[in-house]
C-alpha cells in the first residue's frame, strides 16, 4: 500500500470522544502516523512482525500497522472507552488487531517479553504529568528488540541517557503535530508540536 493511500485510509478513523487530560490523550494525526508506519516499514520493522502499540488509544497506529501486514498487532491501552473504540476503527477498516485494557506500568506486562518484533508508540509528553513517557520506554525496552516512538522535538539527549545501557537510539526523523484545541487549558485552536520520531534498539 502506498503512503498516499495509508493516510488516507487513517484519516477516516475516530478519535477520543473526551479526551483525559491527565493520560495524554491525543490522537496521532493520520499523516504523522502513516509516515512513522512507513518509515518503520521501510526498515523491515512491519511486515510479517508481531507488532505492539503501547497506549494504543483508539489504535491509529496498530490499525495502521495491521493494514501494512504485521503479522499480528496488540495494543496495551489503559483506558477501556479508548479500547472501544479502536476496536470500532478496526472493524471500519477490517484491519486485524487486538488491544488489552492494561496500564504499561503494571510489571506483569513484562512476561510477554519475546512475544513482540517491534513496537510502536505515541506516548504521553509527561506535559501533564512529568516523565510520564518513562514506563512506556521501560516496557517498550522490553517487550521488543526495536521501538519507534514519537516524542517532543529535542527529547533525544534525555532518550540516550535515560536508555543508557538498555538501548541505543540509532534514527531520528523530526516532523510536526498539529494539536486541536482540545482541553480548557489549552490557548489557541491548533498549535502546532515539533516532534521527533526515535527509533531505538535493545542492547543485547
Ligand atoms: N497511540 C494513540 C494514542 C496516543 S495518546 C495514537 O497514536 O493516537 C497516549 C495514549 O496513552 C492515550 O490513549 C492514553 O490513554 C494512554 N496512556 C497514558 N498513560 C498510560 C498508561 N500508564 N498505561 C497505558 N496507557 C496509557
Amino acid at each position: 500500500m502506498k503512503l498516499r493511500r495509508l493516510e488516507m485510509k487513517l484519516q477516516r478513523l475516530a478519535g477520543f470522544t473526551r479526551p483525559r487530560a491527565a493520560l495524554e490523550q491525543y490522537q496521532t494525526p493520520a499523516p504523522l502516523a502513516a509516515r512513522l508506519l512507513y518509515h518503520a516499514l521501510m526498515k523491515g520493522d512491519i511486515g510479517g512482525k508481531r507488532v505492539c502499540d503501547l497506549g494504543s488509544g483508539t489504535g491509529i497506529l496498530a490499525i495502521g500497522a495491521a493494514l501494512l501486514g504485521a503479522e499480528s498487532v496488540t495494543g496495551i491501552e489503559a483506558d477501556a472507552k479508548a479500547v472501544e473504540m479502536a476496536y470500532e476503527n478496526a472493524a471500519l477498516l477490517q484491519a486485524d488487531a487486538g488491544f488489552i485494557v492494561a496500564d504499561v506500568k503494571d510489571p506483569s506486562l513484562s512476561s510477554r517479553a519475546g512475544t513482540f518484533d517491534t513496537v510502536v508508540m505515541n506516548p504521553p509528553f509527561g506535559a501533564q504529568k512529568e516523565h510520564a513517557d518513562r514506563p512506556f520506554i521501560d516496557l517498550a525496552l522490553v517487550l521488543a528488540p526495536v521501538t519507534y516512538g514519537i516524542f517532543n522535538a529535542g527529547s533525544a539527549p534525555f532518550v540516550r541517557t535515560y536508555t543508557e545501557g538498555r538501548g541505543e537510539i540509532t534514527e531520528k526523523v523530526g516532523g510536526s503535530f498539529p494539536i486541536q484545541r482540545t482541553f480548557s487549558f489549552h490557548t489557541k485552536d491548533v498549535q502546532e508540536i515539533d516532534i521527533e520520531i526515535l527509533r531505538l534498539i535493545r542492547r543485547q
